[in-house]
């Protein structure tokens, strides 16, 4: 059976963004870019099913401008066998992004698509929700756990409190969370390797999707500067001080 993972090229988890001066956004120009942390695990997941025998093929896809490539080309390093990149130059929502994974996954007729839970740039948690009801599949977010049966998947979620466990007939959505497991380090034979693995080009046109976003911006502002704190001379001025003016106790 056939895994697609979706991975978004992203700012460097590292950077330390700053809004543009016009409100619009955040500059991205000259900044570090890397594969979204969650589908990272998400690749890592697929590659390791694999290994174990239940996956013949792991596909991964990207969706944005075409220095998604390079990402597509770390998905391959860590264990994807071929990669998909759909080109635009269009501000993709999750909507979007959403369709054209669903035209791909009518294309490829995966068993399993693994996303992120989000992706660290607009975290918006939104697309692999929204896949798994375009698709009408069933889905597990947040999986910290994921074990393949015949023709169907067992997850472990992390909720409020505690694990859930939910079993799903495939096909199936699963989203990964931080503790699924821990990518493996790419190494350099696996980066030569990867390049030499196939990478197919697509637009939203060839899907038959409008990748024009539903959703405006109106403005983005950096969080308020945090006051500076102050030292206490012991314990019962600061006991003191939370009582009676911070009023939290
Ligand atoms: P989001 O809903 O934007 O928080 O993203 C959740 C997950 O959807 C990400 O972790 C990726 O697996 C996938 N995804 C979102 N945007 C893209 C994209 N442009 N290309 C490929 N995968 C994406």
């Amino acid at each position: 059976m056939k895994v697609l993972v979706p991975v978004k090229r992203v700012v460097d988890y590292n950077v330390k963004v700053r809004v543009k001066s016009d409100q619009t956004g955040v500059d991205i120009a000259n900044v570090k870019m890397s594969m979204n942390p969650f589908d990272e695990i998400a690749v890592e997941e697929a590659t390791r099913l694999k290994e174990k025998g239940s996956v013949a093929e792991v596909i991964a896809v990207s969706c944005g401008v075409a220095q998604c490539q390079e990402t597509l080309r770390t998905a391959m390093a860590i264990g994807a066998d071929r990669g998909v990149l759909v080109q635009t130059d269009a501000e993709l929502q999750p909507l979007a992004v959403a369709k054209m994974l669903k035209a791909l996954v009518d294309k490829e007729q995966p068993q399993l698509v693994i996303l992120g839970k989000q992706a660290i740039d607009d975290d918006a948690n939104q697309t692999g929700q929204m896949l798994a009801a375009l698709l009408g599949w069933p889905q597990a977010t947040f999986a910290s756990k994921v074990e393949l049966g015949e023709g169907q998947v067992t997850v472990t979620r992390e909720v409020d409190g505690g694990l859930e466990t939910l079993k799903l007939k495939l096909p199936a959505i699963v989203t990964t969370d931080l503790r699924l497991n821990e990518p493996r380090y790419v190494t350099l034979p696996n980066i030569m390797k990867a390049k030499k693995k196939p990478l197919e080009t697509v637009t939203p046109q060839d899907l038959g999707v409008d990748p024009a976003p539903r959703l405006k911006t109106l403005k983005v502002t950096e969080p308020p500067a945090r006051k500076a704190g102050i030292k206490v001379a012991d314990v019962a001025a600061l006991v003191d001080k939370l009582k009676n003016e911070a009023k939290v106790i």
